[in-house]
């Protein structure tokens, strides 16, 4: 599985926000978007006024690195999005919504998408009863997440379950925070996906 290996914080750095990459640190006065904001690189700082397709790349790079998705799987997802009825900026941000990865993460099974990849990868979870070891599955309605039986004692998901217990999780998913089960009721739609992404930057990047 490709990803990301370098250091998280640059790609909050570099977006000039905080990406919530690094769990439990992003929320402290030790992100580095608190410590060090400054754009890195010899010009962090003087660069110049950045052009429109500047502007439509920025948005599409940071989207991915919030879903911690690469290039050719987001380009994948574009695709999937453009075939799919309605608006394709919309339909994107709703497909990666539904990567079980997200879906972990926005459940407060982990502290970022990152940990939730790779909670998935150790097949800490099931879709539908069965073992999912794959954090780009994508879920669809009707489909059942658990924390696997075997798992809930794991310290590192107790201590994520605790801290995100203030958490509502978004209105598509219907939590049983009693049984750590979760029921996908929808396609997740703009209003449900609370980062501040201006999809149609990306639509007008890929269209040109
Ligand atoms: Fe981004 Fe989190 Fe690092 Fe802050 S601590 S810069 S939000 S990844």
């Amino acid at each position: 599985m490709a990803r990301y290996t370098e250091a998280v914080c640059r790609l909050c750095r570099r977006e000039g926000q905080k990406l919530f990459l690094k769990g439990d640190k992003c929320y402290t006065d030790k992100c580095a978007m608190v410590t060090r904001a400054k754009v890195p690189g010899q010009h962090g700082d003087g660069r110049s006024k950045t052009s429109e397709y500047g502007l439509q790349l920025r948005e599409k790079q940071k989207t991915k690195r919030y879903y911690g998705v690469l290039e050719k799987q987001f380009r994948s997802y574009y695709e999937m999005a453009e075939r799919r009825p309605g608006q394709t900026g919309q339909n994107l941000l709703s497909i990666l919504e539904t990567r079980l990865d997200n879906v972990v993460y926005r459940l407060g099974f982990a502290m970022s998408r990152a940990e939730a990849r790779q909670l998935i990868t150790h097949g800490h979870f099931t879709v539908n009863g069965r073992k999912v070891n794959i954090p780009s599955y994508l879920v669809k309605p009707g489909m059942v997440i658990a924390l696997k039986e075997s798992s809930r004692d794991l310290e590192k998901i107790k201590a994520s379950v605790e801290a995100n217990a203030f958490r509502q999780p978004p209105k598509w998913l219907e939590y049983d925070a009693q049984n750590l089960v979760a029921k996908v009721t929808a396609v997740p739609e703009r209003d449900d996906i609370d980062l501040p992404i201006e999809e149609h930057l990306i639509v007008e990047l890929y269209s040109k």
